[in-house]
């Protein structure tokens, strides 16, 4: 058994200061005011007065980290690496690459998911790509696109062990948006994202049960007040839920708040969006034959196309609250119960009550991580 105590606690609803936290095994088993929680005797204690405790961040959009890419068998060092960054759970996100080159990744990543090393846990796979809008690319290569089958998503899972969890693609291309009912079906959840559709076609989308947006502003057409398409759309439907790169960035601190407005934060899905170069010095990098600079916070392609992000969901998490001026209890719904919702694993992760995974960081008074811990293990601690 673990406890923290004398800490800060920040539960859904409320910040509960000189508080204990009681895990046991991989459970979260008491929370409360130092008074209420009894602790045995025989416990792993941990005395931290005044630091701020949250539940584990969840990051449903990450492509890895520190030359580390999630696509693929480097997954394995992606997971060891997200704790320090207060993530414990994640989708491994994959990009556009030929499509023999995508089931050799997908095979690999299987691979690694069977028997994967102690780290952040790995809840699946984030398809994003090859079913996107050329009109759409961001930084991905179009000539490789192509519109989504039911046949091409089978073969796709098959190669993946069955992990692939959530797919970003162009539900206006080809019979794409009528697959929507099936995905679900197969419990995979359906995304817009890398779309150039009508507000109109996501409508329809929605009632067939899209609810999740992929970098909602990044590689999608933009909002006409006559046309409002896929942001228009994401604005106006409650259903949906949109991920939001906070790296101060990919999304103008102006439109991050305007976007807060319009979807509160149980509206709002932190992503990091992270490339595999996040976190890495600045300078010139290779990947997946791009050139990639590395400057100051952004990393991009030679023509200035932001190419993911160079920050991580700490960095997100402490800007909704600097950028957006949420309070930090705003900022955690938005990095861990919404993203548990959207898993649909609310019932169990992303939040810090007796019952559910015991995911949870210890922050200072910066907002910067000191401790990690994912299912009851202290994954990480700062020196
Ligand atoms: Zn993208």
């Amino acid at each position: 058994m673990i406890v923290l105590t004398e800490i800060d606690l920040y539960t859904p609803r409320q910040v509960i200061p000189a508080a204990a936290l009681l895990i046991e095994g991989d459970k979260i088993v008491a929370c409360g005011t130092m008074a209420e929680v009894r602790i045995p005797a025989e416990v792993q204690a941990f005395a931290l007065p005044g630091k701020k405790v949250f539940p584990g961040f969840i990051d449903v959009h990450t492509h890895g980290l520190l030359g580390q890419d999630a696509f693929g068998h480097s997954l394995a060092e992606v997971i060891q690496s997200l704790p320090r960054f207060g993530v414990t759970a994640f989708l491994a996100t994959t990009v556009t690459l030929p499509m023999a080159e995508i089931y050799t990744r997908l095979r690999e990543m299987a691979a690694v998911l069977e028997n994967p090393p102690s780290g952040a846990n790995c809840l699946g796979i984030h398809l994003e790509g090859p079913h996107l809008s050329p009109k759409r690319p961001g930084s991905a290569t179009a000539k490789w696109f192509h519109p989504l089958t039911q046949e091409e998503f089978e073969s796709l899972q098959e190669a993946a062990g069955g992990k692939i969890r959530m797919i970003t693609f162009a539900p206006e291309e080809g019979d794409a948006l009528r697959l929507i009912p099936y995905l679900l079906e197969q419990g995979v959840i359906p995304v817009i994202g890398h779309s150039d559709a009508s507000y109109e076609l996501v409508a329809e989308a929605v009632s067939l049960g899209l609810a999740h947006a992929t970098h909602t502003f990044n590689a999608m057409n933009p909002f006409h007040h006559r046309a409002p398409g896929v942001i228009g759309a994401v604005l106006a439907f409650p259903q949906i839920t949109a991920q939001l790169i906070a790296d101060g960035y990919h999304v103008h601190p102006g439109a991050m708040r305007a976007l807060l407005n319009a979807k509160r934060p149980l509206g709002i899905c932190l992503v990091s969006d992270s490339a595999p170069f996040a976190a890495l010095p600045n300078g010139e990098y290779q990947w997946e034959g791009y050139r990639l600079l590395i400057e100051g916070e952004t990393c991009h392609l030679p023509d200035g196309t932001l190419a993911g992000a160079h920050a991580l969901l700490d960095t997100g998490f402490r800007n909704l609250i600097h950028l957006a001026s949420l309070t930090p209890s705003q900022a955690a719904t938005c990095a861990a119960e919404v993203p548990a919702r959207a898993l649909r694993m609310e019932r169990g992760k992303g939040r810090l009550q007796p019952g559910f995974d015991a995911d949870v960081i210890v922050m200072d008074d910066a907002y910067q991580v000191v401790m990690t811990i994912v299912e009851g293990k202290v994954l990480w601690r700062r020196e």
